[in-house]
């Protein structure tokens, strides 16, 4: 039984901390929403109960990330693996290629999914310095449909930071693991999407928002309700959505926007994430972090003890302390601390002085 007198700090990388507040109105209106006699998960997604509800995220979305009207936004199924199909399904056209930027675990697995559909060109990859930075240097090929990348890494604790110039060629990013972390102009995009589990909240639902110009060249075997123009037209209501997730996530939206918006999202993830990387650059050595110092991801935390023997001794004892979920990857072993919009000041705090402690009891062992 857990000591209810220990605070806990969730840093799981996804499903990941949730704003407190927003659990609570969810708690308060599980049974009785709006007044209605029942929950929202007992609602149907036909009546004008539901529709209001998508509508108010859809819009509270636009407003937030100041999204034009020549864009769409869909909720979709399927998580954001299943983007990594339905892109190329949905996004070829008559072309046979797409570029890709390879710069870790998920884009990895993007491009081996993606080379199922069509020739992956490798447009800039860092593999050869082990992912341990953004590349920036992208040789783009006209014949590519697209160029896709992922914007933040969450397993190797990378994130774009700029990017170069694209041309006309659209422009496609996963942002899973950093959307609405920080403003972003989506005009230079053709397609972004992310699913919800981080930033936005619930498992569950998939956002994507797509430029109008790009629909309707679906290959004829996408199933239609992976088919992007079918779902904008029938406003992401083709079958029965994920209604309960729909929902939270526009909590959350509210959420975000009563906090001051993206713009403070990105003020707050900047100043805990700092905080962060100095405890572990300014550790005299007993800490190190993997990535280069300008493509450090402002949400994923890479770092472990310079004497990686240390690491599950680290983890255990955090996790006595109520500093959950700092496992890092199985792919890139070590440590993360997962920063999302809902991660409090306090929790960064702890985890600094929980690593001072742990470094001063341990140097012996560096
Ligand atoms: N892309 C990125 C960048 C991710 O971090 C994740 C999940 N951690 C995924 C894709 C896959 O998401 P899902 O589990 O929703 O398919």
């Amino acid at each position: 039984m857990p000591d209810p007198a220990v605070l806990r700090y969730n840093f799981a990388a996804g499903p990941g901390v949730m704003p407190a507040e927003v659990l609570a109105q969810a708690q308060r209106e599980f049974l009785d929403w709006d007044g209605n006699g029942f929950s929202m998960l007992e609602t149907p997604f036909t009546g004008d109960t539901f529709k209001n509800v998508l509508r108010m995220a859809r819009e509270d979305l636009r407003g937030l990330l100041n999204i034009p009207d020549n864009y769409r936004i869909l909720f979709m199924h399927g998580g954001a693996s299943a983007q990594f199909s339905l892109v190329p399904l949905n996004l070829l056209g008559n072309k046979r290629q797409a570029d890709h930027i390879e710069t870790g675990y998920w884009s990895t697995k993007n491009m081996r999914e993606a080379g199922r559909y069509c020739r992956v060109n490798i447009a800039a990859s860092s593999t050869e310095t082990s992912f341990d930075r953004m590349p920036m240097d992208w040789h783009l090929n006209p014949e590519s449909a697209y160029c896709h990348f992922t914007s933040n890494e969450t397993a190797n604790g990378t994130q774009f930071h700029q990017l170069p110039d694209t041309g006309d060629l659209p422009l496609v990013a996963d942002m899973t693991s950093d959307f609405l972390s920080r403003p972003f102009d989506i005009t230079r995009y053709g397609l972004i999407y992310a699913g919800a589990q981080k930033n936005v909240g619930p498992a569950g639902v998939t956002v994507v928002i797509v430029r109008e110009d790009l629909l309707g060249r679906a290959h004829p075997a996408t199933p239609t309700v992976f088919n992007y123009a079918a779902q904008a037209e029938a406003d992401s209501m083709l079958q029965t959505p994920v209604t309960y997730s729909v929902y939270l996530a526009g909590l959350v939206f509210r959420w975000i926007r009563d906090q001051g918006g993206v713009a403070a999202m990105e003020q707050n993830s900047r100043r805990r994430s700092s905080s962060l990387y100095d405890a572990i650059d300014n550790s005299d050595g007993f800490y190190q972090c993997p990535v280069q110092p300008d493509h450090r991801s402002l949400m994923n935390i890479c770092f472990s003890p310079v004497n990686d023997t240390l690491t599950p001794f680290f983890l255990t004892e955090a996790t006595a302390e109520g500093l959950l979920h700092l496992k890092g990857h199985p792919m890139t072993g070590g440590m993360r601390a997962s920063l999302y919009n809902a991660m409090p000041d306090a929790g960064v705090t702890a985890l600094v002085d929980f690593m001072q402690y742990f470094s001063e009891a341990h140097r012996h062992h560096v």
